[in-house]
């Protein structure tokens, strides 16, 4: 499909609602060069009237939900976020959502949003790596070109996007790989959703796996989730942190595997025995890129373990809480990690 742009007359504007929740976007700093700055310090209206042109591509409104930076985020904002948007695009009132957020814990935050919303509009997350007061600060552009990819219907149906340095990620791809590097997010694996370039935008695919209105998954009416832990593995690594972990009540162990998803064969003893006792234990990767597959090295048939598949450990984490909302079978709950 050729990049487009799309041209509304005034009064026929898609309405796009800007839900900020902090981050660097909205940080400021004590100079345009200094590297040390505060997230969360700038509210959504100073954001939305920092970004020109912004209302000649769409009817924007802006709502304060958080202001905090993204390490701060947690499940309550998550959820509280994912309950107003299904709220926002029930109405005919709101073609598409934009939320703006720190970029440390987006692709978390956009993973718990493509398994909860119940809508086909689209959802962007958006944010920056420079503060609003930095010299190239890179919020309004990201903030000009997701406002264009949520005001755009042909972003519909293709789950809860991340709009970054010109590029449209899907949820289930993307991963932040750099400090602090504008270009920080790539999509191994399943590669880009699209590209946006001053809001002309271009699609390359649909995401593969279940999302937003196919998921199974819902928030309405859930105060809390299931703890599931999440564990480094490294040579040598000591294998009672399995065991910490449960007696901190963990109902799930994400295990952040060497390679393929393994782990010495003292952690492999602690976590069988773990998975025994009913926790659920999951094998990731801490390797950035590529999938994580049953029985490879590790009998995940005898040791009852499962294999994240494509997740990431933070990605896979946050399946298992949602799938630990209910009761399962060890297939079902593989079987997830292959669908979503
Ligand atoms: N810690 C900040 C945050 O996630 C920095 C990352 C950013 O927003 O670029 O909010």
């Amino acid at each position: 499909m050729p990049a487009k742009r799309v041209h509304h007359q005034p009064d026929q504007l898609p309405r796009v609602m800007i839900l900020a929740t902090g981050g660097t976007i909205a940080g400021s700093a004590a100079s345009a060069t200094q590297a040390d700055y505060t997230s969360g310090r700038v509210t959504v209206e100073a954001m939305i009237g920092a970004v020109p042109g912004l209302n000649e591509i769409a009817h924007v409104h802006g709502e304060q939900v958080a202001n905090v930076g993204s390490q701060d985020i947690t499940f309550t904002i998550m959820i509280d976020l994912a309950n107003r948007i299904n709220a926002l695009l029930k109405t005919d009132g709101v073609d598409g959502v934009v939320v703006t957020h720190g970029t440390d814990t987006m692709e978390e935050t956009a993973h718990f949003l493509n398994l909860t919303i119940k809508s086909k509009k689209p959802v962007v997350l958006t944010g920056a790596m420079r503060p609003s007061t930095a010299i190239s600060a890179d919020g309004p552009l990201n903030l000009y070109n997701a406002v264009a990819v949520a005001a755009d219907a042909d972003a519909a149906g293709r789950g809860t996007l991340v709009v970054m340095n010109d590029r449209i990620h899907g949820a289930h791809s993307l991963t932040k790989t750099n400090t602090t590097s504008v270009e920080t997010f790539i999509s191994p694996i399943n590669g880009l959703i699209g590209t946006v370039n001053y809001g002309k935008t271009e699609y390359f695919r649909r995401p593969f796996r279940k999302h937003t209105h196919k998921s199974q998954f819902s928030v309405e009416g859930v105060t809390s989730l299931p703890r599931v832990d999440i564990i480094y593995a490294c040579a040598d690594m000591p294998a009672d942190l399995i065991d910490g972990s449960m007696e901190k009540g963990a109902k799930g162990i994400v295990v952040a595997g060497d390679g393929n998803g393994n782990m010495n064969a003292a952690t492999i003893e602690r976590a069988a025995l773990a998975a025994q006792k009913g926790v659920i234990i999951v094998r990731s990767s801490r390797v950035p890129t590529g999938k994580v597959g049953r029985n490879v090295e590790i009998d995940d048939d005898r040791m009852r373990f499962i294999a994240s598949d494509e997740l990431n450990p933070a990605k896979a984490r946050i399946l298992l809480m949602l799938a630990l909302l209910k009761k399962r079978r060890l297939d079902d709950i593989q079987q997830l990690f292959y669908d979503y």
